[in-house]
């Protein structure tokens, strides 16, 4: 199944640790048998085996998405949400809109934030979920799935809620939906019965993810989530110091950093994520990197809320695991893996110098780096006996003319990627920049449909 050779690319970048880029002289070549990397090398097909023309193109492992808000991709570039930080933003967007998100909505969504991550190299999705409880009226676990699935993507539900919800300076609109413990443990057991694949290399994962360690739980709750979680195996994720408000809340609470909180409340380790952790001391990046805590970067959203630039160089080089994550396009306005890091490329850059960011590590951020903190250690590499989660970016196109250094052309160039062919398990996902079978025209006018609906309903409760 899925057997067929990529040929002549001129280069690939295997994801490993920086500078691990392969040319034609060693040989680029790239045998997939049974949706693994078989052979890699200067290749010559066995008869009757298919080629995939790779000359004048790149190869990369598909991108690795740590951290993402799917059901967002119905609330991009909202009028209220401009201009403003994180809270007055948090009320203007997802929390105004997330309970009106019914199924039509969150699968419109799903589909089409899915769709864009495929088309730009991306081909394994952690999306942090957290509108569970009370009036949802839908399973968004199944409705999420089952459009990774449609699309063959591998996906990783980072299972979000709350057993409290927030209170925010006018509360003049519906309550996001939470849930009591009991309710979150049980509807979290059925879910990881139901999807979680174990091992490396599953399609399939379902982390335990409250949507933040201080507003969303109670302390006690906190500890118990990571508790039961590592008792089933599962992985921790949440939001942690995305911005000062965060450490200005742990001081004033508790005395302490936020990490240091979180690691009392055994919340730190080689299993656990937390997306932005912009605002970190050195004393916070040591405990990180000692104890291999993840972080999923966020630069775009980071940017658009003006929260400020993740110390990532400082938390790798500490021995923390590096990731990078698109998050929700309400406060990105895409979902595009390539955009996100030529504009970390340029944002470390321009705070610590041009020596700060090179292209290649961030390739390998967001590919092996991002596997490894999902628990998914055979995908993210090009190497014999890795997952063919494969993506080849086409360089015909004026952008890419006059490039000396073809390797890292698609992220220094910036601009959309140009797929000729993406994989997943071995799998055709992308076909000359489109997606094989997928009614885009059908699927943008039910998302035209679904924002007109939003406005109307928020319009009405506003
Ligand atoms: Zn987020």
């Amino acid at each position: 199944m899925h057997d067929f050779l990529i040929q002549g690319a001129s280069a690939l970048h295997t994801g490993e640790a920086t500078q691990a880029i392969r040319t034609p002289a060693q040989g680029t070549d790239v045998r997939v048998c049974g949706g693994l990397i078989a052979e890699i090398g200067s290749l010559t097909p066995e008869p009757g085996e298919a080629v995939v023309d790779a000359r004048d193109a790149v190869l990369y492992p598909g991108w690795v998405n740590t951290h993402h808000h799917l059901f967002q991709t119905v609330l991009k570039n909202v009028s209220s949400g401009q201009g403003v930080p994180l809270m007055p933003w948090l009320e203007a967007v997802p929390y105004r809109h997330g309970p009106l998100i019914d199924e039509e909505a969150l699968t419109v969504a799903a589909t089409l934030g899915i769709a864009e991550l495929l088309l730009s190299g991306c081909t394994t999705v952690a999306d942090h979920h957290y509108l569970f409880g009370q009036g949802v009226g839908h399973d968004p676990a199944a409705v999420l799935f089952g459009a990774a699935e449609s699309l063959g993507a591998r996906f990783v539900l980072l299972r979000g809620g709350a057993t409290r919800t927030r209170s925010f300076a006018s509360d003049d609109h519906l309550p996001m939906p939470h849930e009591s413990l009991d309710q979150m443990l049980r509807a979290l057991d059925d879910t990881a019965r139901r999807f979680h694949q174990p091992g490396g290399a599953a399609m399939r994962k379902v982390v335990v993810a409250p949507t933040t360690p201080f507003y969303s739980t109670t302390p006690g709750e906190l500890r118990e989530l990571a508790r039961t979680a590592r008792q089933w195996g599962l992985g921790l994720h949440s939001h942690l110091s995305e911005t000062q408000d965060y450490v200005r809340f742990a001081a004033e609470q508790w005395r302490m950093r936020p990490v240091h909180w979180c690691a009392e409340h055994e919340w730190i380790g080689p299993d656990v994520s937390y997306a932005h952790m912009v605002h970190l001391d050195e004393g916070e990046i040591a405990l990180c990197g000692q104890t291999r805590t993840a972080i999923a970067h966020c630069p775009q959203s980071n940017g658009r809320l003006g929260s400020g630039v993740a110390p990532v160089q400082s938390l790798h080089e500490a021995g923390a695991v590096v990731t990078v994550g698109v998050d929700g396009a309400a406060s990105n306005e895409a979902a595009d893996m390539l955009n996100e890091l030529h504009a970390a490329w340029l944002i470390h850059r321009a705070v610590k110098g041009a020596h700060a960011q090179p292209a290649e590590q961030l390739i390998h951020w967001a590919t092996d780096g991002g596997a490894r903190a999902l628990g998914l250690d055979r995908v993210g590499r090009i190497a014999v006996g890795m997952q063919a989660d494969l993506a080849l970016y086409d360089l015909n196109h004026p952008r890419y003319a006059g490039h000396h250094e073809l390797a890292t052309a698609p992220i220094t160039a910036g601009g959309g990627g140009h797929l000729r062919r993406v994989w997943v398990a071995g799998r055709e996902v992308v076909r000359d920049g489109a997606i094989p079978g997928f009614d885009l025209p059908m699927w943008l006018a039910r998302a035209r449909r679904v924002v007109q609906r939003l406005q109307q309903r928020a319009g009405v409760l506003a």
